[in-house]
């Protein structure tokens, strides 16, 4: 079986990834347990820069195959803000609360529907060769906090043609319409090319 490290901290993103990779055969490891994890400063101007920065920080300590994303949310409203300045949106060391605040404080010059979409990039490197995908999920951003699950901007984000937030929909759910989830499953569909 193949096997992937997933380069996250992000405990919301590792169930999502290692729920999605286990339904096709490919066991996803993740760093809980490890030592000596990179501090990778995600200083590109693009998602896709930062996964690869990720990605190679993270092969050049442990030296197998990695899984990296960077991904985040575009407000139309905003310009595409917070895009990859999303963890850090209120400052360094923000939660998803404070986060989630600042948004909803920024949007309030703005008449509705706030339209928004996450968007993320993965990206495998192995040592040798890069392959990197993007998925995107399109939806609007509410006025007050709805639901428990997922992680970040989840219970503000209402996806087209649903009425449960990205945090009250079940992780099972999240995992078939979400950015990560598309850009992940392109991933799995060139990995399993390799892998013949
Ligand atoms: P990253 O870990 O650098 O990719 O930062 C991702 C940030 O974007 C997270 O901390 C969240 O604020 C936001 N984000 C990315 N994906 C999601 C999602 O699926 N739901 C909610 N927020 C997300």
């Amino acid at each position: 079986m193949m096997k992937l490290l997933f380069a996250t901290q992000n405990k919301g993103k590792m169930k999502e990834v290692v729920e999605l990779f286990s339904s096709k055969g490919i066991e996803v490891l993740t760093l809980i347990g490890l030592e000596d994890i990179p501090d990778v400063i995600e200083d590109c101007d693009t998602f896709e820069g930062n996964a690869k920065k990720k990605a190679d920080a993270f092969y050049d300590v442990f030296r197998i195959p990695v899984l990296a994303d960077d991904s985040g949310l575009a407000v139309d409203q905003l310009d595409g803000a917070p895009g990859v300045y999303s963890a850090r949106y209120a400052g360094e060391d923000s939660t998803d609360e404070k986060n989630n605040k600042k948004l909803l404080n920024e949007l309030t010059k703005y008449p509705k529907p706030h339209i928004a979409r996450f968007v993320c990039c993965a990206v495998y490197f192995d040592g040798k060769s890069y392959i990197s995908s993007h998925g995107t999920i399109e939806g609007q951003i509410i006025d007050l906090p709805r639901g428990e699950n997922g992680f970040g901007y989840d219970p503000l984000f209402l996806p087209d043609g649903f009425n449960q937030t990205t945090a009250e929909l079940s992780l099972i759910d999240k995992n078939k319409i979400s950015h990560r989830a598309k850009a992940f499953s392109e991933l799995a569909k060139e990995l399993s090319k390799i892998k013949k």
